[in-house]
């Protein structure tokens, strides 16, 4: 019953003469449901641990199944498609696009699937009630604050039902007032939802609201703390 599986994952980049490690033999399995974070201090790895698990990146060494499908040679189309069918991803730069409506910014992931009509209206303002942005449907990303942007990054992460929802520093870019209402999103949403999150965050009040925190330091997992 574990939604993903990483078995000695490990990456390594080069810059220019040197190997750089940026990721070392790093275990965990994450269940159906479960809010987990990784904190540590910049470079010690966080983003490079969530992109493999997105597939936006290609591990070195090590193993990665999702869904107990094994993963880790996965073609990039492959991953597009366990990306439009299992995955949502919120970024700390939001990545809404400028030119389209918030609704149509959270209806993209249902069009790319291919859903067209009634119910992808529904579900669209399902997901914006969820997180209270229903009544900016029609404005544009430029015309919200960080924090509503955000949210609105986030019904778009979630729009699709995906199983599991990675979050790079999404409280990055905000104060700690939007930052803490962008946390709590992440703690309630699985509840209605039921996908599971996993969260980069170099802020240790951010991680407090996961169930478990994974310290990271130098590429590796040093300590786990469960809430
Ligand atoms: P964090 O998210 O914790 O700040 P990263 O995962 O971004 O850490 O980076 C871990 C280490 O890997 C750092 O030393 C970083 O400079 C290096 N790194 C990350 N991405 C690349 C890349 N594309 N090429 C070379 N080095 C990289
Ligand atoms: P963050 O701290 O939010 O992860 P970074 O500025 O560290 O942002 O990284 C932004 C992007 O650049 C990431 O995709 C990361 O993989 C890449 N990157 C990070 N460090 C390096 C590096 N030393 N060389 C090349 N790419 C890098």
């Amino acid at each position: 019953n574990m939604l993903v599986q990483v078995q000695n994952l490990s990456k390594a980049y080069r810059r220019g003469q040197t190997i750089v490690s940026a990721l070392q033999d790093v275990t965990l399995g994450v269940k159906a449901g479960e809010f987990c974070a990784f904190v540590g201090p910049s470079g010690c790895g966080k983003s490079t641990l969530l992109n493999l698990i997105g597939g936006l990146d290609r591990p070195t060494s090590g193993a990665i199944a999702i869904e107990n499908r094994p993963v880790t040679h996965a073609s990039a189309t492959e991953w597009t498609r366990l990306r439009r069918e299992l995955i949502g991803i919120v970024f700390q730069a939001f990545h809404l696009i400028p030119g389209l409506t918030v609704g149509e910014n959270v209806a993209l992931p249902l069009l790319l699937r291919g859903e067209r009509g009634a119910a992808v209206a529904e579900r669209v303002n399902e997901v914006l009630a969820a997180v209270r942005m229903d009544r900016r449907r029609s404005h544009r990303p430029g015309e919200l604050s960080g924090g509503e942007q955000q949210r609105v990054a986030i019904a778009r992460a979630i729009v699709h039902r995906p199983r599991l929802v990675l979050a790079d520093e999404p409280t990055g870019n905000l104060d700690s007032k939007q930052g803490a209402d962008i946390v709590s999103l992440f703690r309630t949403l699985p509840q209605r939802f039921g996908h599971s999150v996993l969260l980069v965050t170099h802020s240790e009040s951010a991680a407090d609201a996961a169930d478990y925190v994974w310290h990271m330091r130098d590429g590796r997992l040093v300590n786990c703390v469960r809430h």
